[in-house]
């Protein structure tokens, strides 16, 4: 199957070509044709899947041929869970509109950065991409109406629910009409998303793509030590420089230890910084870009940020901690071995996290070799 039969003009197809997507997603070749048609979608896709692209090309070959509405009205309203996420569907809105013939207005709003600009750009905007806490703000404050949105996505349902997300979902939903075409993509069915779905879409078009993460758990080399957890610091350093590790993203539970780790690893000469809900906006793009562009080796964060980076080809994953969820576990390696590529992911395994790293086995299906890590001479490190 290619591009050019799910229905999008000639000048989508030269930018996919460009981008090196030269056939569609699974997910992409269900859901492309079925927006065109104006159906309702409910979408089990995780982050990787090629979901963003599957509903911000439809939607702009829809719009493309209309006018921006009058009075800070927008047409389309992409709600997402986090900053991060904001910022990489709009890259992906204004990446995919580039050769459009007409420039189509698209902005991303979210919070941790000032509102003012924010306002002043809204004039004109015809796709509106939102974290749910900013909108509502800018919506109080007339600087945005809802009343004539026309495709509305919920992106990361389930994470939006799980962030405590529900209040807000429910007051910006009571904004919209309800004649309205709905996306609704979640990396999976709860039953919370489940109720939102029964309020939202009528009809829909079903697309369930096979859990990707399994499908990606099987490009991905896994690994653990049993390290005890004042050498996990010294351990970590030793495997970076040992296998000459260039880009690793490394998770830890708290923002506390997100930072030490960082800190740790700088002044012991390695590149590092931390990425987590503490940190400003500006500071987190920054980190994430230079990370992303391969400038900075090691970029530790924490669960929050898991599930919307995106970053092509990233080779390694390190859990410094283990994470709560072994659904969590599965978002944190899926960062790497993504796009079908393989990956690399190590855990390190203090005695107190041992037995939940068995759980965590046998809920992925899968075991894990598990090396001691006693024998490793640390000094230096
Ligand atoms: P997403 O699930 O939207 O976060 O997309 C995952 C990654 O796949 C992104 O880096 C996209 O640029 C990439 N991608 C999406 N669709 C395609 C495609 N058809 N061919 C190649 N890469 C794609």
């Amino acid at each position: 199957m290619s591009f050019s039969s799910l229905g999008l003009s000639p000048s989508f197809l030269k930018t996919l070509s460009e981008q090196g997507y030269t056939e569609p997603y699974p997910i992409q070749e269900k859901a492309i044709p079925a927006i065109l048609e104006g159906k309702d979608i409910l979408a089990i896709a995780q982050t990787g899947s090629g979901k963003t692209a599957s509903f911000a090309l439809p939607i702009l070959e829809k719009i493309q041929h209309e006018e921006p509405l009058k009075n800070r009205h927008v047409s389309v309203l992409v709600l997402v869970p986090t900053r991060e996420l904001a910022a990489q569907v709009n890259e992906v809105f204004n990446l995919l509109a580039d050769n459009l013939p007409r420039r189509i207005n698209i902005l991303a709003v979210y919070g941790g950065v000032s509102i003012n600009p924010q306002m002043i750009r809204l004039q004109g905007v015809q796709i509106l991409i939102a974290t749910p806490g900013r909108l509502l703000e800018l919506v109080d404050s007339k600087a945005v109406h809802l009343s004539d949105v026309k495709v509305l996505v919920l992106d990361e349902a389930d994470k939006m629910l799980n962030l405590g997300f529900r209040d807000e979902m429910t007051r910006i939903l009571s904004f919209l009409p309800s004649k309205k075409q709905n996306l609704l993509f979640s990396a999976t069915l709860s039953e919370e998303v489940t109720h939102i779905e029964g309020l939202l879409l009528k009809d829909p078009v079903v697309i369930k793509i096979a859990d990707d993460s399994e499908g990606n758990i099987e490009l991905i080399t896994q690994s653990a030590y049993h390290v005890s957890e004042e050498r996990k610091g010294p351990l970590l350093r030793y495997l970076i420089k040992q296998n000459n590790l260039k880009q690793v993203l490394v998770f830890t539970s708290s923002v506390f230890k997100a930072d030490a780790v960082a800190n740790k690893l700088r002044n012991n000469g390695i590149d590092a910084s931390a990425i987590h809900s503490k940190k400003s906006q500006g500071a987190r793009q920054e980190a994430l870009s230079k990370f992303k562009s391969g400038k900075l080796q090691v970029m530790v964060a924490t669960d929050l940020m898991a599930r919307g980076i995106d970053i092509k080809f990233l080779p390694c994953v390190v859990n410094y901690e283990l994470p709560r969820s072994p659904k969590d576990y599965i978002h944190r390696i899926g960062r790497t071995g993504r796009a079908e590529n393989a990956g690399m992911a190590i855990s390190l395994i203090s005695p107190e996290e041992e037995h939940h790293f068995k759980i965590i086995q046998k809920k992925m299906g899968k075991k894990v070799e598990i090396n001691e890590s006693e024998s490793i001479d640390l000094h230096g490190y």
